[in-house]
């Protein structure tokens, strides 16, 4: 398939998982995960009309951005050390992968404010980041205690699993934390989950490998 083709196939993807829970397709937002690939595939992408991208490395994503049309919005999705903050804000729209004092720190020195989703470790992964939901809420206060981040909703990785209906649970878990919360975003789905994750209330799919293929 070419890069249209499986591109157009996750649009009917997304619009028949909000067929099926009687969503709107628009409250949907496809982040492209283009980490690896090459500038020029996401231009190919670009090109086509997507603007919603996501990297997970500072040192990847600025020359990305140097390079690539200015109204792209990036989405920074991977582990962020709290001296690579500034940059990330710098350039990236959101960043979706919050999960510590020293990084809100860095936020605090900001000249901007910054869209914000707080990531949650909601399987309890031992090695995995993000902030345990028995510590949220004392994170979120502080979050929202930050004039220059401006706290959207929750974010999770979902632990690998063999089949998509297997992230049902943990996705379900996240809408219920955001809602205690009054977030409006859920950041959640990826390739082999993203049609559960529709279902299960996500406003943001990150989609890697259906998109370009195997990294
Ligand atoms: C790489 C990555 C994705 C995309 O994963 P695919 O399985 O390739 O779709 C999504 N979210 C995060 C945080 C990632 O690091």
């Amino acid at each position: 398939m070419t890069l249209a083709e499986r591109y157009r196939s996750i649009q009917d993807e997304i619009a028949r998982n909000c067929d099926l829970v009687h969503r709107d397709p628009d409250t949907v937002q496809l982040i492209a995960v283009s980490k690896t690939f090459p500038v020029d595939i996401v231009r190919k992408l670009y090109d086509l009309g997507h603007r919603h991208f996501g990297e997970s490395r500072v040192q990847e994503l600025l020359p990305k951005v140097e390079a690539l049309p200015k109204d792209i919005v990036w989405h920074f999705i991977g582990k962020l050390q709290s001296n690579k903050v500034r940059a990330a804000a710098e350039v990236c729209q959101v960043i979706h992968t919050l999960e510590s004092e020293s990084q809100l720190r860095e936020i605090r020195k900001l000249s901007k404010q910054i869209q914000v989703l707080i990531e949650v470790n909601v399987a309890e992964e031992e090695q995995k980041s993000g902030i345990l939901s028995k510590d949220l809420d004392l994170f979120h206060k502080s979050v929202i205690q930050c004039d220059l981040a401006t706290v959207r909703g929750l974010m999770t990785i979902g632990p690998i699993v063999r089949e998509a209906e297997d992230s049902r649970s943990t996705f379900q878990k996240l809408r219920k934390l955001n809602e205690q919360l009054g977030g409006d975003w859920l950041s959640m789905g990826m390739s082999a989950d993203f049609g559960v994750a529709i279902q299960e209330g996500a406003t943001h799919i990150r989609v890697g490998t259906s998109l370009f293929g195997e990294r």
